[in-house]
């Protein structure tokens, strides 16, 4: 009967015939397997905006320090490129990683170009 086989299962230990809900052998104990744990792989993802955000962040921060204090721009739009560069490579936001990359960019040069000015200006 195949119907037989649907509602029922045999222990793994001593073959006892076992109802199919059952978690533990009648006869013997022995835990029959039927409940896995529903481990969810793919949900282990840190906070979707956790490099992103502080890559558009450091990069606004780059441009708008760089004109004035070069240095601090050139040293926030380092950190700006790293975790933007991370928003990108863990796949958490892409688009945001790529904007904050180009702020940081933008930023960068800004300083350099600011330095160079503020070089020859004084
Ligand atoms: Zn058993």
């Amino acid at each position: 009967m195949t119907d037989d086989k649907k509602r029922h299962k045999y222990c793994p230990e001593c073959g006892t015939r076992l109802d199919i809900g059952d978690k533990f052998c009648s006869d013997c104990g022995a835990p029959t397997g039927s409940q896995r744990p529903n481990m969810e792989h793919g949900s282990f993802r840190p906070t979707s905006n956790s490099n992103a955000s502080p890559g558009i962040t450091l990069g606004v921060l780059s441009i708008l320090a760089g004109w004035f204090i070069p240095l601090l721009g050139l040293i926030l739009a380092i950190p700006g490129a790293v975790y933007s560069e991370r928003a990108i490579k863990y796949d958490e936001n892409p688009g945001l990683g790529l904007t904050g990359g180009a702020l940081s960019i933008i930023g960068a040069v800004i300083s350099i170009i600011a330095w160079v000015y503020w070089a020859g200006a004084l």
